[in-house]
């Protein structure tokens, strides 16, 4: 994922997080640009096509409004460079001398916004209306992030202090299991491994006890920003993300939700019966007792085990991921990509890629070890980085960056190489990468239930902030996962990082694997394997990474796909198999 992707139209700091595992997509990205000579020919093009259709007085409107862009871009760049530079140092050594730095550049272009004189010309300017789609949007973004930082600028800090508050409390808490302290990675350890329950209990209890911790303060969170969104126009804080943060419908997201949900009915069916199955032979007792607490076992029948033996080492990891990378064209050794990718102390346990500066630097902090997971983050993650070094400088200055759901359909089909081709082919025998290949079905319906789950709930619980959290999380967890009606209310929701940092950005997720469905079936027609076609790194950056967003999300899938966003491709990828 992205770690702390700065939006600077929206001015808000991303961190996002991949599947269960952590990742991050952090492009804070943006960089001094001297208004270079490509750009004016871009005005000036475009300029001869406004006079043609518009005549004069639209054409120097929007003249106006890319002569007022620029020179805020020439302002903001430097200071979204220092931020990217100060986030990469506190997040690969958290002392808190580099967090009072971070801190203090993120201030500091939030205060940019604070200028009444550019928000007014903005205001004018959008009050007519710019006839050009892309740069309308892109005016009406850039106004609101004035608009809010002026007229809403003390609730917004007060929801920044407020998050960083909550965020430091569960960092503090050290999980104990029978008055010893273990790691948030041990518990999951215990959770993957162990057999015997009355561990897996206190595991259990020990994650859990880090919501509890925080599930108050997160409660007021939300009330707090359903404040906020009220005072732009919004029911709730959740539906001016979705708008206002990811240009999303909500009416076109319930309508995927629905379709996938349905489609995927009778394979999760059949699966979670598969797995109450096992799981009920491995305790010894049946399928309506199980517990929160016996879910997560990873079964000796799980072919990802062969795989995790016959990786050796950290290094071998990241050696298949260049290769594979390499076979489809990149050459990583000559592209600016900095890469910190094992764990160390004082730094931050996730994975993330940092778009430090589109086109021209790219980072990754990874906590690499030996399993398919690390392999997959690392694939995942040099996908967010190709990305954002294809992007190209001559844009103009806010157009250089990805879009939400696309970077990350991008590095969540990078992630699924090793499971969909056979960049495994050399490190396991036929038969075992056959039985991983054919595990992909289930993963990816996994991967659905679960973000059903996490996006209903959130939606749900700004919707009615009031009502038992852990009451609707129980009740969703039933449905979505099949769990039994029997098992115990908790915290557990309050542990899902992603509704203290990321508001809203599973439903990004979820989107990016629809477009990565899509996506990869129009990839294959066009080349045939990726990682078998050393063309795939050109068709991409031209095609796709090239154009930043200078285009909007939605144009730019049915663009680069050749169909609008749908569920189909997805839905069939999730059909069962005939008997
Ligand atoms: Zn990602």
């Amino acid at each position: 994922m992205l770690i702390s992707r700065f939006n600077a139209l929206n001015i808000q700091y991303k961190r996002a997080d991949k599947k269960d595992s952590l990742r991050g997509n952090n492009s804070v990205s943006k960089f001094s640009i001297p208004l270079n000579k490509c750009f004016k020919g871009y005005i000036a093009y475009d300029n001869i096509n406004y006079i043609k259709r518009n005549g004069e007085s639209s054409m120097n409107l929007k003249d106006n409004y890319i002569k007022i862009r620029e020179n805020f871009s020439k302002e903001l760049a430097p200071k979204v460079l220092e931020t990217e530079l100060n986030a990469w140092d506190f997040y690969t050594n958290s002392t808190d001398d580099n967090l009072k730095k971070y801190l203090k550049s993120e201030d500091e272009t939030h205060n940019l916004f604070k200028n009444e004189e550019i928000y007014n010309q903005l205001k004018e300017i959008k009050n007519k209306g710019l006839n050009d789609k892309h740069l309308n949007k892109q005016l009406k973004d850039l106004y609101k992030s004035f608009d809010e930082e002026l007229n809403a600028g003390e609730l917004k800090q007060k929801l920044r202090e407020k998050e960083n508050e909550i965020a430091a409390k569960y960092n503090a808490y050290v999980p104990k299991i029978d008055e010893k302290e273990v790691t948030k990675p041990e518990i999951n350890k215990i959770l993957e491994t162990e057999k015997n329950p009355e561990i897996r209990k206190k595991a259990y209890d020990a994650k859990i006890n880090g919501g509890d911790i925080i599930a108050a303060d997160l409660q007021e969170l939300v009330k707090l920003r359903n404040e906020f969104a009220k005072s732009q126009g919004y029911e709730n804080f959740y539906e001016y993300q979705l708008k206002e943060e990811y240009d999303v419908n909500s009416a076109e997201l319930d309508k995927l939700l629905d379709d996938v949900y349905i489609n995927a009915k009778p394979l999760n069916n059949k699966l979670k019966q598969e797995n109450q199955q096992e799981l009920s032979e491995v305790f010894k007792i049946a399928p309506e007792e199980l517990k929160a607490y016996h879910y997560g076992l990873i079964s000796d029948k799980n072919p990802a085990k062969a795989i995790n033996k016959a990786l050796k080492t950290k290094e071998q990891v990241v050696d298949i991921a260049k290769t594979a990378y390499k076979n489809m064209g990149f050459d990583l050794d000559n592209m600016n990509i900095t890469l910190d990718l094992f764990p160390r102390k004082n730094k931050n346990t996730h994975g993330f890629c940092f778009e430090i500066e589109p086109g021209k630097d790219s980072r990754i902090l990874a906590n690499l070890t030996n399993n398919t997971n690390s392999l997959d983050t690392i694939c995942h993650e040099l996908g967010h980085c190709v990305y954002n070094l294809g992007i190209d400088t001559k844009l103009p200055y806010l157009d250089r960056g990805t879009t939400p759901a696309m970077t990350e359909a991008v590095a969540m089909m990078m992630g699924d190489l090793l499971q969909r081709e056979y960049i495994l082919k050399d490190v396991v025998d036929g038969e075992s990468l056959k039985k991983y290949q054919n595990d992909y079905k289930k993963s990816e319906a996994k991967f659905i239930n679960r973000s059903m789950l996490i996006i209903n709930f959130e939606r749900e619980m700004y919707k009615n902030p009031e009502q038992d959290l852990g009451k609707l999380w129980h009740d969703l967890k039933c449905k979505y996962l099949g769990r039994n009606v029997s098992e115990n209310i908790d915290n557990e929701w309050a542990t899902i990082p992603h509704y203290l940092s990321h508001p809203g950005y599973y439903q990004n997720y979820f989107r990016a694997d629809l477009v990565k469905a899509q996506m990869y079936n129009h990839l294959t027609k066009e080349l045939g394997l990726l990682t078998e076609n050393n063309r795939t790194a050109e068709y991409l950056n031209n095609n796709l990474f090239k154009l930043g967003r200078s285009i909007e999300e939605d144009d730019l899938i049915e663009q680069f796909t050749g169909e609008k966003l749908s569920s189909a491709a997805l839905c069939t990828s999730l059909q069962l198999d005939k008997e």
